[in-house]
């Protein structure tokens, strides 16, 4: 993989820079001036809805497109000029793309044979990569004659035999069921930390980016809206998008009763609540309102003579697996809980009251979006929309 030191090593560990990255197709603005660090070693995963931009943002990375302006670093290097087999970088898409003339091990040998390393090389890298996906024994078969998974490793082995500085994948698993979805997704993370190459991951599935990512950038119309860990992305939204988009959320509108100390004092189902300025993205003023996000699961019964509990009237009670899901309407408002089988909460029936309680805590001050977004013609090079998504 990128060896320390070796000419793919950026020496600030920033393995793939983006700066004020901009792409067009005729009149749509497909990427907006975003910028985005990806270190070495890291696994990122580009999150978002069809169309957001993912894929041409990837294809700026990997030589397949040429950004209209901006610059793309891979190794320290620019190289947004460069043509792709000049880029330390391989990809795998969802489709696989194998050879089906050639044999598993006539297909991961491909790139190798192109670089006219000796055979035996050849041979032990081949082997041994198929050995390390899960494919030992499988060498002499073709494409056809292997699962939807096997062919999927065999593309996988067939990109990381090269070993690239920086791994781009595009939906990889979007073609499978979800058993072997699932199971692919460990696989291909404990392989992405056995191996320490840097791995730029495409997906729209939430549960996908949450479960494999070191890190996540989200991505909304050609923007990045929030880069972070998956617990930030979840537990600290800064956007109406990016908590609507990851996750199940209440959205709810606080009055704002002003500002104490730093801390902006707001109310959310008839409790008073101070959130700490650092955690304020818009600007509030008293008299207004802004938008805020709890989490259905982050509500619970509350204790009897809790002043804070808000009375809810349930509606409807979905069994869930494990869990029940409660749909409420506090004060006007309605609301989704989500608990676990078993607690008070869980056994209530609709028509009947309850009270909820949550943490101060777990309230979310958001940016409340336009969630449309910007038609193609708006924005340009120079559109600030791409808000800096740096690591
Ligand atoms: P998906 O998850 O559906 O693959 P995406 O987030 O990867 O979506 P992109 O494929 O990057 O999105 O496309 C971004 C926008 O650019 C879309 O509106 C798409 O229709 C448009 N687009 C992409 N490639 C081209 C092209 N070659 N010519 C014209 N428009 C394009």
């Amino acid at each position: 993989m990128a060896v320390r030191g070796g000419p793919a090593d950026p020496p600030d560990g920033r393995m793939v820079r983006l700066e004020k990255v901009t792409k067009r197709f005729g009149d749509l603005l497909a990427v907006r001036g975003i910028d985005l660090t990806v270190n070495r070693g890291e696994f990122l995963t580009l999150l978002g809805p069809s169309g957001c931009g993912k894929t041409t943002t990837l294809g700026m990375i990997a030589g397949f497109e040429v950004p209209d302006s901006g610059s793309v670093f891979v190794g320290g290097r620019d190289v947004t000029y460069e043509p792709p087999y000049r880029r330390p970088v391989n990809t795998v898409f969802q489709n696989y793309a194998l050879f089906p003339h050639m044999t598993v091990f006539e297909n991961v040998a491909f790139g190798l044979r192109m670089r006219r390393l000796p055979g035996d090389e050849i041979r032990r890298r081949v082997l041994g990569m198929l050995e390390r996906v899960g494919l030992a024994g499988l060498d002499r078969r073709y494409p056809r004659q292997l699962s939807g998974g096997q062919q999927q490793r065999v593309a996988l082995a067939r990109a990381l035999v090269n070993e690239p500085a920086v791994l781009l994948l595009d939906e990889p698993l979007g073609a499978l069921d979800l058993k072997l979805r699932k199971q692919m997704q460990g696989e291909l993370k404990r392989l992405q930390r056995d191996l320490g190459t840097t791995f730029i991951y495409v997906t729209h599935d939430q549960d996908e980016a949450l479960t494999m990512s070191d890190r996540i950038a989200v991505m909304n119309h050609g923007c990045i809206e929030q880069v972070g860990t998956a617990e930030e992305i979840y537990e600290r939204p800064v956007s109406r998008f990016v908590a609507d988009f990851v996750g199940e959320i209440n959205l709810l509108q606080a009055p704002v009763r002003g500002w104490d100390g730093g801390r902006l004092v707001i109310e959310v189902l008839g409790r008073r609540l101070a959130v700490p300025g650092q955690r304020v993205p818009v600007d509030a003023g008293t008299g207004s309102t802004v938008l805020v996000g709890l989490r259905p699961e982050r509500l619970r019964a509350a204790q009897p003579g809790d002043q804070d509990a808000a009375a809810a009237r349930v509606q409807d009670v979905t069994f869930a697996g494990a869990f029940v899901r409660l749909q409420v309407v506090a004060g006007g408002t309605p609301l989704q809980v989500t608990t676990p089988l078993g607690t008070p909460l869980a056994s209530a029936a609709p028509g009947t009251e309850v009270f909820l309680a949550f943490d101060e805590g777990d309230v979310v001050v958001l940016r409340d979006d336009d969630d449309d977004g910007p038609s193609g013609e708006q924005g340009g090079p120079d559109d600030p929309g791409g808000r800096d998504a740096g690591a």
